[in-house]
């Protein structure tokens, strides 16, 4: 094997994508993600059994943040990214916890921007601090964003999201626009009896200002852990509202099969849609995904249940050929798919907003 043969698992998947998490912090309180606010145990509670009731307990109990000592630094993420790129990753996505509060965020994307190799530099965010952040970040380098964003109304925004910030989210697209991200994505996640019935209207939205919009299932890595099969809209059930009012028009030039998304266009007017059902509709087969976390440890599928500490091994002082032989064995074990809705289906230990979406 030479030293820059590319990152190929078992089953001949080569890895293309790299998620980076800058922090494990949040700022939001998502009902799907970090949901520890008393509006999440009452929703739960009402909408459903012994499972939710189990786990309203965590609903109040703050997330313990790793201290700063534990989280990569700048140029610890820097050398994992050239790395990775020299690897044969292609497309590199910062994201968290809330990327936005890691401090000099700017610095991290101006060097990361600087590397020979990426050919998509992007990042997911809630928005809430985008707005005022736009103009440096696109200076900096970032090409693309994606703003998570489940409602438009805004009591609702502020029930599922723990926070009054539709206002801000909606600024932070405008902004995103004008500073030329693009494209710009909207990430929704759908849950039964909070949000399903705004799918037609966020299918509006984003043919009026021209965005992307991504409708994603719901999937079993809430803090909570009260995830249910019955609170996931399908992705089946997403097209079908949407077909009842928009005619729409299967997207598949340019269509990669490792995209999780199956997009759509509006027959009439700009914009698009897709929708990412990873629960009913595993997309692993064509997975080309590694995440490294905040603190330093290397995923290869958003479900697996065991983590390899690559900071540890930066930190003992590992070599660039010993990091890269360390990469290449990890990336031989990933996991062929999920196992949601298989009986020996374990939800990991971690959850989402401390992997890294
Ligand atoms: N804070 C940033 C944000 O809000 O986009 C980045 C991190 S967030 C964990 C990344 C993405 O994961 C978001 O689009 C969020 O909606 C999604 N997400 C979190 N928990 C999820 C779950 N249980 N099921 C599906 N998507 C989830």
């Amino acid at each position: 094997m030479n030293a820059r043969s590319p990152l190929m698992d078992s089953h001949g998947r080569v890895m293309r994508d790299l998620r980076v998490s800058v922090t494990d912090r949040c700022n939001f309180r998502c009902l799907y993600c970090l949901p520890e606010t008393e509006e999440a145990a009452r929703f739960y509670r009402t909408q459903f059994t012994p499972a939710a009731e189990e786990a309203a307990p965590r609903f109040h109990r703050e997330p313990a943040w790793k201290p700063r000592s534990e989280i990569l630094s700048f140029d610890e993420i820097e050398r994992i990214v050239r790395l990775a790129v020299g690897l044969g990753i292609e497309k590199i996505r910062i994201t968290g916890g809330e990327p936005l509060l890691r401090r000099g965020l700017e610095e991290l994307v101006t060097r990361l921007a600087r590397l020979e190799g990426i050919r998509d530099l992007a990042m997911t965010t809630n928005g809430f601090h985008f707005g005022d952040r736009a103009e440096g970040l696109r200076k900096a380098g970032l090409q693309r964003v994606s703003f998570s964003m489940d409602s438009l109304d805004r009591e609702n925004f502020r029930r599922m999201t723990g926070r009054d910030g539709l206002a801000e989210v909606m600024a932070s697209i405008d902004a995103a626009r004008r500073f030329g991200f693009s494209p710009v994505k909207v990430n929704a996640v759908i849950i039964r009896g909070l949000n399903d019935q705004e799918i037609p209207a966020l299918a509006r939205f984003a043919r009026e200002r021209r965005l992307a919009l991504r409708f994603i299932e719901f999937m079993p890595l809430d803090s909570g852990r009260a995830w249910q099969r019955e609170l996931v809209v399908s992705g089946r059930e997403i097209l079908s509202s949407l077909q009842a009012e928009f005619e729409l028009i299967p997207i598949t030039a340019g269509q990669h099969p490792s995209e999780t998304a199956r997009r759509w266009s509006f027959a009439q007017g700009e914009g698009e849609i897709g929708i990412i059902a990873p629960v009913t509709q595993p997309f692993c087969g064509h997975c080309n995904r590694l995440r490294v976390t905040a603190d330093g440890k290397i995923r290869t599928c958003l479900f697996s249940v065991v983590e390899h500490d690559l900071k540890s091994w930066i930190r003992g002082g590992a070599g660039d050929d010993e990091l890269a032989d360390g990469l290449r064995r990890v990336v031989l074990g990933k996991e062929l798919g999920h196992r949601i809705g298989q009986a020996d289906f374990a939800q990991p230990e971690r959850t989402m907003s401390c992997i890294g979406g």
